[in-house]
Formats: structure tokens, sequence, C-alpha cells
């Protein structure tokens, strides 16, 4: 990419030279976060000569800004993680399209975040936002005596296995305490996704039960459960990320509109695009740490930019006449639930706010349209996709239009 097109409109615009090699000076005159994620993209890389000891057990993931174009669902994941109201992501789209290589990806990239040092992970902003009644006695009193309820720690990335009983996910009867006559409650997968990201793959395969605690909890930000003459309220306020291949079934319509935003994740249809990233694949499989360290400083970067972005968010203003906008758009679509203008806002704000801005333009709005507005009216899982196209072409020209 030439050095004078920063703008991440002409990016998207071009994308096709975002493929192009690009030095590694990249890092250098790097204006935003959403800047480096269109600049990264397309970053050559070489193949590594030495083949690594294959023996250790040590996960690294995938580079997220090694990932080949997939703008849009790099944009989305990265707009969730700074802003959690958008409702979380769902990414749509066949296997082997690097849905799951993304998610993962995130774990370098993933934010600061207040951590409990309590079992039932009471936050000081709790009190501040609810009062002292909102944490449990004891945190009350460490609150009192002026001492931390919280750390400073990094998000972790929770996956939630498809075998997955609804005691695993919720939590259950601690059976080995049981065996000594305890009764006891064991927290389950929602209550340890707190403050984290959570993400199910196939979430379209979960049973129905599951499924349902799993948007209850996260709708909430938090939930209860009882067993017996026992019962403990915990917290869940995490970023929701779910998958699915609509191939392998459907995801009912009120399931599907919970979700924040939705991805429509296909195959990379540039020839180019499509050997750079097989030639990525090849040398992260040969070498994972090579690959990991050929992108680690603008990993370095982005996770900083993520983070700045998180502490503006607060600061970013909407302004009435761009939110009238975003609504006029939804009424010409027919789109009933309020979840649209929820998730359309609260994503245009993380968008400016990844563009280092105080107040949300309309060109944020139709940044975000697309994600936040897509596959809200369907209501048959059927015809989605081609319903989809459709739409999308109905928003692109309203917002075209504006
Ligand atoms: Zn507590």
């Amino acid at each position: 990419m030439e050095e004078n097109s920063s703008s991440l409109v002409e990016a998207i615009e071009r994308p096709d030279e975002t493929t192009a090699e690009v030095s590694v000076e990249i890092t250098k005159g790097v204006r935003s976060l959403r800047d480096l994620i269109e600049r990264v993209t397309g970053k050559g890389l070489v193949a590594p000569e030495v083949q690594e000891d294959a023996g250790l057990a040590e996960v690294i993931p995938f580079p997220f800004l090694a990932i080949v174009n997939q703008y849009e669902m790099k944009m989305a994941l990265i707009l969730a993680l700074i802003n959690p109201a958008v409702g979380g992501v769902l990414l749509i789209g066949p296997r082997g399209t690097g849905k799951t290589t993304a998610v993962r990806g995130l774990l370098d990239l993933l934010p600061l975040v207040p951590r409990s040092l309590c079992y039932y992970g009471c936050l000081p902003e709790d009190i501040e936002t609810m009062g002292i009644d909102a944490v449990c006695p004891d945190c009350a009193r460490k609150y009192a005596e002026g001492k931390p309820l919280a750390v400073m720690d990094r998000a972790r990335l929770v996956e939630l296995p498809l075998n997955a009983r609804l005691e695993d996910v919720i939590g259950g009867i601690d059976e080995r305490a049981a065996i000594h006559h305890r009764l006891r409650l064991q927290r389950g997968i929602l209550s340890q996704a707190d403050r984290n990201v959570l993400y199910v793959d196939e979430v379209n395969l979960l049973d129905d039960e599951i499924i349902n605690a799993l948007l209850d909890a996260a709708a909430q930000g938090n939930y209860t459960v009882r067993r017996g003459p026992i019962s403990a309220t915990y917290r869940s306020r995490f970023i929701l990320v779910g998958s699915m291949n609509p191939e392998e079934g459907y995801l009912r319509p009120q399931i599907q509109d919970r979700f924040g935003l939705r991805v429509i994740v296909k195959g990379l249809e540039d020839d180019n695009e499509r050997l750079e990233a097989y030639r990525r694949v090849k040398a992260y499989l040969a070498n994972p740490r090579l690959t990991a360290a050929q992108f680690r400083a603008e990993t370095e970067i982005a996770r900083e930019e993520l983070q700045l972005a998180r502490e503006l968010l607060p600061k970013v203003e909407l302004p009435d006449r761009v939110a009238k906008v975003g609504l006029r758009w939804i009424k010409e679509l027919g789109i009933e639930s309020l979840r649209a203008e929820i998730t359309l806002f609260e994503a245009a704000r993380a968008f400016a706010a990844a563009d280092s801005r105080q107040t949300v333009e309309i060109s944020d709005l139709k940044q975000v349209a697309p994600m936040a507005l897509r596959l809200r009216r369907s209501s048959f899982m059927s015809d989605y996709l081609d319903h989809q196209e459709k739409e999308q072409a109905q928003i692109r020209a309203i917002i075209e239009a504006t």
C-alpha cells in the first residue's frame, strides 16, 4: 500500500492493493487501530527454512493480523473487544474460512480488564454504580477497609465445548465436595467467562437449554444457579462470539437476533489473496513461533491501540443528527428488533474510538451498518443467504444515498 493512503475508506475501496508487499516500516506512521488492521493485511511473509521441534505442546495462535483480507470479520471482533455493548459477534460461513483462527488470534490482542479477587466476581465498579449491596459481604468489608477488590489482568479467551452439559455451563453441585458430605456449588463456564471473551464454535448445534442459559447470562450480565437448598448468583459479563456453518444446521431467528454483529464469512475470491493466505498458513504450520514473531511488533501496537480505544470509548458521543440517520435506515429496512439500533450505535461508537475520535460521524454508521443490520428480518433460515445478498445491496444503496 502507498504511504499516503492512510484512510480506511480508501483501503476498503481498493482491497486488492492491500495484498501488495508491505515492509517492516509498517509500524511507522500508523494513525490508529483501524489503520493498522487495514495496513497489515497483506504483509508478505518469508517462508521459514528451519523446522521447529513440533514436540512442544505450547500453543501459539495464528496471528490475527496475519489473516488475509476478511476485513469485516476482523473489524467486528475488534469492535466487540473495544465495546462489549455491541452485544457479541456471530460469524456465519462454511468451514475453512478462518472463523476459529480469527477468534483464537484475538488471544494476543485481549485488553486489560479488572479481575475480581472474589469467588463471586465482585468489582469496585459494581459498588460505584449500584451501591454497597451489589457486592458480597466479604467484598463490602474489604471495600470499607480500602482493600482492593480486583487487579488488572489480561482478558482470557474461554471456549465453550460443543459437548458441554448444562451443569458444566452454569455450574452445579461440586461432586468432589459432596463425597465429603459438603454441599457446595462449582462455578460453571459462564462465570469463568466473566470479563473475558466466550467463544462458541458451531453455536447452531448447541442444545436449546444451553443456548438459552448462555444468551440470558450474556444479556443480564449475571445468573443464578439453584441446586436444592443452595443457590448462588454469578457475574457473567462476557463478550460472546459465536460461529456457525449454515450447512450444518439452523439457528432460530430469535437466537440469531440476540447476537449484535453478524458477519458473513466467505472464502477469499481473489487468487492472489488465496495464494498469500496459503503461504502464510504453510509458514505458520512449519514454524508458528517465527510467524508470531514476524507480526509481534504490529500485534503489540494493535493491543495498545485497542486498550486506548477502550479507554476513549466512554467519551465518544453520538450526536442526535447522526442517530436519526441510523434510525431512518432501520425504519426503511423494516427492522423491528430494538437490538438493531443498540448494536448499530454502539458499534459506531467503537469504530470512532478505533479511529481515535470522540464524535460519531455518519461515515462510522455506514461502516458498521451492514454487520449490525443484516439478518435482522429473515424468518426462514433456509433462504437467509440468498436473502442476505439482496439485503446487503439494499443497505448499501440506502447508506450510499445519504
Ligand atoms: Zn465478593
